[in-house]
């Protein structure tokens, strides 16, 4: 535990507005820790070298926790995939030779459970990194990730830092992007099916087959895996990465039940199968962050509860029905 170093130094959390960015900052404050370092896109590009180093060297952080990254659902990452490299590559490049640099005693690297390969086994132990080909439609965003993970170890490896890399499950929360073609399946159908609500609409459509299965885990139980990692893990306690989630997951159906039930709709589920399905599956093996001692919390009924509360003051003003049991 090196907790007095994390009250004493400065944490720079980048991608703060994001979805995880602003999730950690919550859980920091929360923490009593307010030694936060941020800045905004406007204020520094991470994608460029020179902004970076500088932004260091006056920051001078102790403490780095790195959440921003070019991120979108399966379609916006089939359609984009320039960008998905792209900027993923030059913001980890950066960040983590800055982090070298400038002497940062522990930098927090987030990646994503699509590094996996299309059909690892299952649950995926953080083994089957680099075993078997990626799903086609994240390869970008998954290549540059891996990287970020090969990195970190390099350094650690090569200059003895202390550099992990955390790979999180699918997230959900507060913050999310709701964006009906850009963002993940929680928030597209948790807006689709409030729309259809609102409308009188008889069906829901849903992209794919519906028998996919994702593990959803609320960003609130990330940012507590981030803290953790931030006070209690070094990099010499896990392998190149460790896997973060909650050990479970559902078909793509199921998750539209669930939703369904918390907008209080109740209308038919379409399935739209010109849209892609992806991985059919990619659950994590969390045995590792178990035996570490952390563990995610928050059950997906309350977890969706408290997001589509999240929705509703962001997009209408409205509080959520009440969250029925059964
Ligand atoms: P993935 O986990 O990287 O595949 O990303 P997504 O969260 O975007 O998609 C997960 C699964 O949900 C895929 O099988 C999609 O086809 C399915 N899905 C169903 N409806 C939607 C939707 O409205 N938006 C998105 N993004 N995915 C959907």
């Amino acid at each position: 535990m090196n907790d007095s170093a994390l009250h004493e130094g400065r944490i720079y959390v980048a991608g703060h507005r994001g979805l995880v960015g602003s999730a950690v900052v919550r859980r920091l404050h929360a923490e009593g820790l307010h030694n936060i370092v941020t800045a905004t896109r406007d204020e520094l590009d991470l994608t460029v070298p020179g902004d970076v180093m500088a932004f260091f060297e006056a920051q001078r952080p102790s403490h780095v926790l790195l959440a921003a990254a070019k991120v979108g659902g399966i379609l916006a990452n089939s359609q984009e995939p320039v960008a998905f490299i792209r900027d993923n590559l030059a913001i980890q490049a950066n960040v983590i030779e800055a982090c070298h640099r400038f002497q940062v005693r522990k930098l927090v690297f987030l990646g994503s459970s699509c590094i996996y390969p299309k059909f690892a086994a299952q649950p995926i132990t953080e083994s089957a990194l680099l075993s078997g080909a990626l799903e086609p439609t994240n390869e970008a965003y998954a290549i540059a990730k891996i990287a970020g993970i090969k990195a970190c170890a390099a350094y650690n490896r090569q200059h003895g830092s202390n550099f992990l890399a955390l790979m999180p499950t699918n997230l959900y929360g507060p913050g999310d992007n709701y964006d009906l073609l850009g963002s993940h399946v929680l928030p597209a159908l948790m807006r689709r099916a409030h729309e259809a609500r609102a409308q009188g609409l008889d069906e829901l459509v849903v992209w794919g087959s519906g028998t996919p299965r994702r593990e959803l885990m609320h960003v609130d139980d990330l940012a507590s895996a981030c803290l953790f990692a931030l006070q209690r893990l070094d990099a010499s306690d896990i392998g190149e990465c460790v896997n973060i989630g909650v050990g479970s997951d559902l078909s793509i159906r199921e998750i539209a039940e669930i939703v369904m039930r918390v907008v209080g709709y109740q209308g038919r589920i379409v399935f739209d199968t010109s849209k892609p399905d992806g991985t059919p599956r990619k659950l994590l093996d969390v045995s590792v962050m178990k035996h570490l001692g952390w563990s995610a919390r928050i059950p997906l009924a309350e977890g969706i509860h408290s997001a589509y509360q999240d929705f509703l003051t962001r997009f209408t003003g409205q509080a959520a029905p009440a969250l029925s049991t059964h």
